[in-house]
């Protein structure tokens, strides 16, 4: 029986690429969404992957949302924790609610949906739980004193569900990418991104959704059983941390 995955913000952007990848390499695999109906109907379509809509933020939507992706696919094999949003602005500007929004889609959402399928992965000794950070968690970057602190907690996060995991066979893991071409990239202004960001970047171009899929496939493999607590950079060579 093939394993089951669940991508969260899977039906677009870079989650879109793992949700495909995954289901290439034979995985059954759900993905979830928070509001945008037609582009998760599009890649419905386009795909054939089943998808869930709920609020990754909501503790209770995501017990609902679990609870069917299990009736319907099963019980949960690979959870891969990709649904982020950014709303940046310097500290000195930036409110109570930018600050909140930010850390409940980005970390609260790594809680709330491990949380739900960590039990399931104990019970049945396998588990691969994949948290999508980013350079900016890593490094830091200026307006972005909530994403970069929400991302860098997915670290220390990972971390300590390595730990206990580790005696069960669930392994946990970030990948932190760099620029992806995906609409919230696309949402930066043209200026900054040939003047500022492009030239930063050694491999000179932004990433695709596929090269990220690809560290999420390696990650999720059956014999990736040893890799956990690890933080995969992909970023063409713009950060390389110690
Ligand atoms: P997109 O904005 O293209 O897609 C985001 C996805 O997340 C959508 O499916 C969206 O659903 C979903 N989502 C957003 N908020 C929620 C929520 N509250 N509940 C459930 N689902 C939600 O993002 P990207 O593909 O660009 O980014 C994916 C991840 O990669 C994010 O965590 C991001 O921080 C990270 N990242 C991205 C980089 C980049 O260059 N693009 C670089 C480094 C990291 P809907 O379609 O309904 O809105």
């Amino acid at each position: 029986m093939s394993r089951v995955a669940i991508v969260t913000g899977g039906t677009r952007g870079i989650g879109e690429g793992i949700s495909m990848a995954l289901k290439a390499k034979g995985y059954r695999v759900a993905a979830t969404y928070a509001g945008n109906d037609t582009a998760a109907q599009q890649f419905q379509i386009k795909t054939g992957i089943p998808i869930f809509k709920f609020d990754v933020g909501d503790y209770a939507g995501c017990e609902k949302g679990v609870a069917q992706i299990t009736r319907n696919l099963g019980p949960v094999d690979v959870l891969v924790n990709n649904a982020g949003i950014t709303r940046d602005v310097a500290l000195h500007r930036m409110t109570p609610a930018q600050w909140s929004e930010v850390i409940r889609t980005n970390l609260d959402s790594a809680f709330n949906m491990s949380r739900l399928v960590i039990e399931g992965m104990r019970a049945r000794n396998f588990g691969r739980i994949i948290s999508i950070s980013s350079i900016n968690g890593r490094k830091g970057q200026f307006g972005q004193a909530n994403y970069s602190a929400a991302k860098a907690g997915l670290v220390g996060f990972s971390k300590a569900i390595a730990l206990e995991g580790a005696a069960k066979g669930v392994t946990c893991n970030v990948i932190a990418p760099g620029y992806i071409n995906t609409e919230m990239v696309a949402a930066v202004p043209k200026d900054v991104l040939e003047g500022k960001i492009l030239p930063m970047i050694p491999v000179g171009r932004l990433g695709t959704a596929a090269e990220i899929a690809r560290c999420v496939v390696f990650l999720a493999a059956e014999d990736a059983g040893f890799i956990t607590g690890a933080c995969f950079d992909a970023n063409g060579g713009q950060y390389m941390a110690t």
